[in-house]
């Protein structure tokens, strides 16, 4: 095996399709940091941060100004003992983001050492997944018409974002509804709602029929007792997101019986943290799914090789590059419509 010899970051930006529209933000770009590790027998191994101002408090600036810190941090580790590697990387508390890219590219790096794909370093247990894809908050004509796009084009899935006006969004749901009947619902406030508002929204929507397969973060962040509530005074199962970044949040989550799912992203927890809500979430008998912030194909690859690695997840909610203009796939997975399949 072989030794870190240099670390590069390069910015990127790429432009959404259409303006994202959640609880609080449109984005119209997403700027990306692309992270490449070589080895000193000339492997590179490459990882995509996605950083998130809204749920990290990080900004593109910020990850490009610690290269030569990462460098500095990593330079002489063997690839093969990335565990050594985790635990220095775990001390990048304020840049999740870069975190993740860099455990993510050393397991790259190391799985073309290895001559096996990185989803098998990470235990093997699944060669496909299945995607969602989301429908942002838009006019009621739009909201129904992208559901409509998105059902019909094999998507199982829906995700749909609310949180910014209840009755709106209750109206969304009846109208998606009638276009998409036997699809799955994942909802997600984005932190929007109040506990009231939210136990408002579902209690309307279970009563006109429609099921959510996950509420996903209806409260905000903090507000750990508010999703506890939401939970048992609300037919559907509730996620937390924002709320959980860190093991550290997982198990607190776990302890207050706060949320029936957890919404793992890279992006929040890195590879190494990821891993232990994985075995937390289970030992507790709750569910996962797993999320994207703004990825490229190159940022997605790694959240699928977690999936296929881990097989823990029942819903993948993986759709950022199918949102986003690239130039070119840049997987190391296949993409067939909804699924997302192992190479071998
Ligand atoms: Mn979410």
């Amino acid at each position: 095996m072989s030794k870190i010899k240099d670390i590069q970051f390069s910015m990127k930006t790429y432009e959404y399709e259409k303006p994202f529209h959640i609880t609080g933000s449109i984005a119209s770009y997403a700027t990306n940091i692309e992270v490449k590790v070589m080895l000193e027998n000339g492997v590179e191994g490459y990882g995509e941060a996605s950083p998130s101002f809204r749920v990290n408090g990080e900004k593109p600036e910020m990850i490009m100004a610690l290269e030569s810190f990462a460098k500095e941090m990593l330079t002489g580790i063997d690839v093969a003992e990335y565990r050594k590697i985790f635990q220095v990387t775990d001390k990048l508390l304020a840049t999740p983001s870069l975190k993740a890219a860099t455990q993510y590219a050393v397991l790259d790096a190391l799985s073309q050492e290895a001559g096996l794909e990185v989803y098998q370093l990470l235990g093997g247990a699944t060669k496909q997944i299945e995607t969602d894809k989301t429908v942002g908050i838009d006019t009621l004509e739009n909201r129904v018409a992208d559901a409509k796009k998105i059902f019909e084009a094999g998507f199982k899935t829906i995700k749909i974002k609310v949180g910014e006006d209840l009755k709106e969004d209750i109206q969304a749901m009846y109208e998606i509804y009638k276009v998409s009947k036997g699809a799955k619902y994942i909802v997600d406030a984005n932190m929007g709602y109040t506990p009231k508002q939210a136990v408002e929204f579902a209690n309307q929507v279970y009563q006109a029929g429609i099921d959510i397969a996950v509420f996903e973060q209806p409260v905000y962040m903090s507000d750990i007792d508010g999703l506890r509530f939401v939970r048992f005074n609300v037919p559907f199962p509730v996620a937390a997101d924002e709320s959980a970044k860190t093991k550290f949040d997982v198990l607190r989550l776990i302890k207050e019986e706060a949320v029936d799912y957890v919404n793992i992203k890279l992006m929040k927890s890195g590879v190494s943290d990821a891993i232990s809500i994985v075995e937390l979430v289970k030992s507790a008998n709750m569910k996962l799914m797993i999320g994207c912030m703004g990825e490229s194909s190159v940022g997605i690859n790694q959240s699928v090789h977690f999936a296929f690695g881990t097989g823990a997840f029942d819903f993948c909610d993986l759709d950022s590059h199918l949102m986003l203009k690239e130039e070119r796939f840049r997987g190391k997975f296949i993409q067939d419509g909804s699924k997302m399949i192992a190479r071998k």
